[in-house]
């Protein structure tokens, strides 16, 4: 059965998709949908940037989130764990919730992402053959292999014009988007409570965002597995407070003192 092609423009709202969808505008190719899959743990800086860009391009952003929010599923989804269960073993039977992803429990992708896009498309399939344009740049070699295996239908037009990170940013403050600076923070922009991010980010985030700073203590203090496998949130704060002490000392951080130091603060402070 003949179906028409619906294009698809995967949009997060970070550089490289916002520079895929002003290209393609640009360049007059189809756009049927503009999607984005709203996790609810979007910078403020991103959702205004969203706004602004359907207002400057009079397009509509379908914008698409899961059926539970993030808090629900982390701590009182009631997620099914046997008696065997290594987290039943180590934090009890009554651990509700999937807790803070880690690097391998990305439940969020999965439940906030990829099951609302997968719910979205399942209408439209039937009707339309779906060509998704995703916003990998052409200096993401190994994303962009991963995602030919993954997706061989996906489209990847930074890729064809040659556009690397770099371009799409620049591309993107040429006309006039900068996300409030975030991009001087951080060098992806994804949700601000992921503990998937480096120690940077994390530190940016904490001395520039104390408000989800503190929001993100709070969840740590909520649920039962740990924010980072070396780190809680209260045991960042103490170590980038630690930080900024040491080098008004003059002293430098990558050193084994530092470290020395700063494992002695911890087990001081936590004891
Ligand atoms: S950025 Fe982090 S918190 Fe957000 S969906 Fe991805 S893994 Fe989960």
């Amino acid at each position: 059965m003949y179906k028409p092609e619906y294009c698809v423009v995967a949009l997060s709202g970070g550089k490289d998709s916002t520079a895929m969808l002003l290209g393609m505008i640009d360049r007059g190719m189809q756009i049927d949908c503009i999607l984005f899959c709203d996790t609810g743990l979007e910078f403020p800086a991103m959702y205004a940037h969203l706004d602004r860009l359907e207002k400057d391009t009079g397009r509509q952003i379908t914008r698409i989130r899961a059926e539970h929010p993030y808090e629900y599923l982390m701590f009182d989804a009631p997620v099914r764990r046997g008696p065997d269960s290594p987290i039943v073993r180590r934090y009890g039977a009554g651990s509700l919730g999937y807790g803070w992803p880690g690097p391998r429990q990305r439940w969020c992708t999965t439940r906030l992402k990829d099951m609302p896009r997968e719910k979205f498309f399942r209408e439209l399939r039937g009707r339309y053959r779906i060509r998704e344009h995703i916003g990998i740049a052409a200096d993401e070699q190994y994303r962009l292999e991963r995602e030919r295996n993954r997706n061989p239908d996906h489209v990847h037009p930074l890729v064809e014009w040659g556009m690397t990170e770099e371009d799409c940013l620049r591309y993107c403050y040429e006309r006039g988007y900068d996300w409030d600076g975030l991009y001087g923070q951080f060098r992806r922009v994804s949700c601000w409570c992921c503990p998937l991010q480096s120690l940077p980010e994390l530190r940016q985030l904490y001395h520039n965002h104390p408000a989800l700073w503190g929001q993100l203590k709070e969840w740590d203090r909520r649920t039962w597995r740990k924010f980072r496998a070396d780190y809680s949130v209260e045991e960042l704060e103490k170590r980038f407070d630690f930080e900024d002490e040491w080098q008004k000392a003059g002293k430098p951080l990558r050193s084994r003192a530092f470290f020395s130091a700063l494992k002695r603060r911890l087990e001081t402070e936590d004891g």
